[in-house]
């Protein structure tokens, strides 16, 4: 087909997200490969580990497999027993809901806020009963949890507190970082997140009495961690445990990667901004809601969301993009409305009405680093020509 001009529909397609390769990558990863130390626990390791450690501020920090294998190893060490409770919310990743159903404990579902879409904390305490262990909660698109609030809720109960910060890093409340409010939380690196190493993920330590368990039940349940420190003559199975450290050569390209984190926070949070600033005109006109970012926290420009009014203006928004060649996709269904939530979770008193609404009226736009400026301009002139039909 002969077009005398380049019109939108025909310039290249702007994908969902798009991985970052940062500066150093490729010559850390050669010499890792090189260096003849591509297992676990290697110099890159601990370079990563490093970086990840002064970027967050956390006690301590063991690189994982996946931020999946990070929750699970939580759950782990809470020693959890079959029929044990764990609350969270409905509105997360469903790697939350599995790392503890995978030990017998029962995921409890409670609604979120309507404004930040983290799980609500005025509805966490009437969850609790005497089978309560421990309290996981996730930073939606990285604005803070209150977790002076959720702290106090589980100090009282003496239960855990766990930060799935897949969405969080470089995050903060009050100047406090994220994932150090909790006895532990965990860290994605796959590809969809702000720093990567293609599938990768931290478990975060902030109680100096979890170390000595986490390191064996990383290492197949061995001490095979203090055998190569010398502090053992050989290492024996000590306690339950997977595999769930991560090749050196993985560590490299995430080490460059959090070497570079300045820069690449310096490019979504000016695509996250070009958003916020450039749609709010369009949002007032047409009934849509834009993020809220409440007083004190710190977001680490992770995703940007849309609420529209409704399930088929979402719909229909998500194919006006299309059509204009831009992706822009959904997020969470509800756990609890889960076939597998149903199964082995069990659903807060009250349900989750405010999870139903926003998983059906969200919609993300595209936000990586290498997003360039003329494409933001067209997701933007692509968003403002939708009109929200009523
Ligand atoms: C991405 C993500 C996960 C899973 O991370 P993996 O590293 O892929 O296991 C878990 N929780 C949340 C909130 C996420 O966004």
């Amino acid at each position: 087909m002969f077009t005398a001009a380049v019109s939108a529909t025909d310039a290249k397609p702007i994908p969902f997200n798009r991985p970052h390769v940062s500066r150093r990558e490729i010559s850390y990863i050669t010499q890792a490969v090189w260096q003849g130390f591509t297992c676990g626990d290697g110099p890159f390791t601990r370079k990563a580990t490093d970086l990840l450690k002064a970027l967050t501020g956390a006690g301590d920090a063991l690189l994982t497999t996946s931020c999946t294998h990070a929750l699970e190893m939580s759950a782990m060490l809470l020693g959890l027993r079959e029929g044990d409770e764990v609350i969270m919310p409905s509105f997360t990743f469903v790697s939350m809901a599995n790392a503890y159903a995978l030990r017998g404990a029962v995921p409890v579902f409670v609604d979120c806020r309507p404004d930040t879409l983290n799980v609500d904390e005025d509805l966490v305490e009437a969850a609790i009963t005497h089978r309560t262990r421990a309290i996981v909660v996730v930073h939606y698109a990285g604005v803070a949890c209150a977790m002076e609030k959720l702290g106090k809720l589980a100090e009282g109960h003496a239960l855990a507190l766990i930060e799935d910060n897949a969405h969080g890093l470089g995050g903060s409340l009050n100047g406090r970082s994220l994932g150090t409010f909790g006895h532990m939380a965990a860290q994605s690196f796959h590809s969809t997140k702000n720093v990567q190493c293609g599938e990768g993920g931290a478990l975060l330590l902030n109680d100096a009495g979890l170390l000595a368990r986490a390191e064996v039940i990383r290492e197949k349940g061995t001490d095979r961690g203090r055998f190569f420190r010398g502090q053992v003559d050989k290492y024996r199975w000590q306690d339950i445990g997977s595999s769930y450290l991560p090749s050196d050569t993985l560590a490299a390209q995430l080490a460059a990667q959090l070497e570079s984190f300045a820069e690449i926070q310096g490019r979504r949070h000016a695509v996250w901004d070009a958003y916020h600033e450039e749609l709010a005109g369009w949002a007032a006109a047409n009934g849509v809601r834009r993020p809220t970012i409440p007083d004190g926290c710190a977001h680490p420009a992770h995703l940007y969301y849309l609420l529209l009014p409704d399930l088929e203006n979402r719909q229909a928004l998500i194919g006006h993009l299309s059509e204009a060649g831009v992706q822009a996709t959904f997020h969470y269904h509800p756990l609890h409305a889960a076939p597998a939530g149903t199964r082995y979770g069990r659903v807060a008193p009250g349900g989750c009405p405010i999870t139903e609404e926003a998983s059906d009226r969200l919609v993300r736009l595209p936000l990586y680093a290498d997003l360039t400026e003329t494409d933001v301009a067209r997701v933007i002139d692509a968003v403002r020509a939708y009109r929200v039909c009523r």
